[in-house]
C-alpha cells in the first residue's frame, strides 16, 4: 500500500516537474528587447504570452551643467536598456521631448507645452495598452513631467484596464546618492553627472565647470525665476558638485539600475498577487 501511494505521488511530482519545463520552455527568448529593432511578426509572437512588461522611458533636452542636453533622455534609455533582460521587458521607444518652460531659454533646448504633452502622451500610453503588454513602467528623466504623468497615468490605467508605474530615479535614489557621494545630490549635480559620465564618459566636460553654474534650489516658494539662471539645481546649499570620478559614476550607475529593477519587481508581484488587471 505504501508502496503504491509512493509511486503515485512520485507520478504526480513528475507530471508537474515536466509541466513546469514545459510552461519554461513555452516562454521565446526575444532576437532584441528595442521596440525599434522588433518586427511585427516577432512582436505578436512574443507580446504578451513570453513578455507581458514595456519599458518607456521619457525625458527632455534641456542644458544640464557640463553634460549633454539630452541627459534626461539618455539615463533613462541606458536604464531600460540595462535592466531589461532581468525584467522580461521590451524597451520603447524614448520620448525624448518634455515639458520645461523653465529651462527653455538655454541653448539647444526645446519646451512641449502642456497642452500637447497630456495627450500625447496618453495616446503613447494606450497604443502599449492595445499591443496587449500588461506592465507599463515609464522610466522619467524629467521633473518636469512629473505633473502631468500623475494626471495621465490614473486616467489611462482605469480607460484601458493596464498597470502603469512611473519611477522618478533621481527620487527613488535620494539614500544612495548620499551614500555614494556622502550629500546630497542635485539637477545636473554629482548624481546626474555621475550617472552620465557611466554612459557617455566622452561627453562630460568638466574642464567647461565653474561652480557659479550651480544654484541651491528655491526653498518653498521663497523666490522664482524665469529663466531659471543656472543649470545645475542643488538640493541642498553647498551639496551636490558634479564629483567627475569615473569610478564613483560606474559605481553609483551599478546601485542606482538595481533600485529601480527591485522596485519595479516589487510592484509587478504586488500587482499579480492581488490580479488586478490579470
Ligand atoms: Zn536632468
Amino acid at each position: 500500500m505504501l508502496e503504491k501511494k509512493i509511486f503515485i505521488l512520485s507520478v504526480m511530482f513528475f507530471m508537474f516537474l515536466s509541466s513546469s519545463l514545459m510552461l519554461a520552455q513555452d516562454k521565446i527568448e526575444p532576437s532584441t528587447r528595442n521596440m525599434n529593432h522588433i518586427t511585427w511578426q516577432e512582436f505578436q509572437e512574443l507580446v504578451p504570452g513570453s513578455i507581458e512588461t514595456v519599458l518607456l522611458p521619457v525625458g527632455s533636452i534641456e542644458p544640464h551643467g557640463v553634460i549633454p542636453n539630452g541627459t534626461d533622455n539618455l539615463a533613462p534609455e541606458a536604464m531600460a536598456k540595462d535592466i531589461a533582460n532581468r525584467l522580461q521587458a521590451l524597451v520603447a521607444p524614448t520620448l525624448n521631448y518634455g515639458v520645461t518652460p523653465s529651462m527653455a531659454a538655454f541653448p539647444g533646448a526645446v519646451t512641449i507645452s502642456a497642452d500637447a504633452y497630456l495627450p500625447f502622451i496618453k495616446d503613447v500610453l494606450r497604443g502599449l495598452a492595445a499591443n496587449k503588454f500588461k506592465n507599463i513602467i515609464v522610466l522619467n528623466g524629467h521633473g518636469g513631467n512629473t505633473a502631468l504623468l500623475q494626471k495621465a497615468i490614473p486616467a489611462v490605467s482605469l480607460e484601458c484596464r493596464v498597470r502603469i508605474l512611473v519611477v522618478n530615479w533621481w527620487d527613488l535614489t535620494l539614500d544612495i546618492t548620499k551614500e555614494v557621494f556622502g550629500e546630497n545630490g542635485g539637477h545636473a549635480g554629482n548624481n546626474e553627472t555621475a550617472y552620465m559620465q557611466a554612459v557617455v564618459p566622452q561627453h562630460i566636460h568638466p574642464e567647461r565647470f565653474d561652480k557659479d553654474m550651480a544654484l541651491p534650489n528655491a526653498t518653498g516658494t521663497s523666490w522664482f525665476a524665469a529663466p531659471v539662471p543656472a543649470s545645475i539645481g542643488l538640493y541642498a546649499k553647498g551639496e551636490g558638485y558634479p564629483t567627475f570620478d569615473q569610478k564613483q559614476a560606474d559605481e553609483y550607475f551599478r546601485q542606482v539600475n538595481d533600485r529601480v529593477a527591485e522596485l519595479i519587481e516589487d510592484i509587478i508581484r504586488r500587482w499579480d498577487k492581488a490580479k488586478l488587471y490579470k
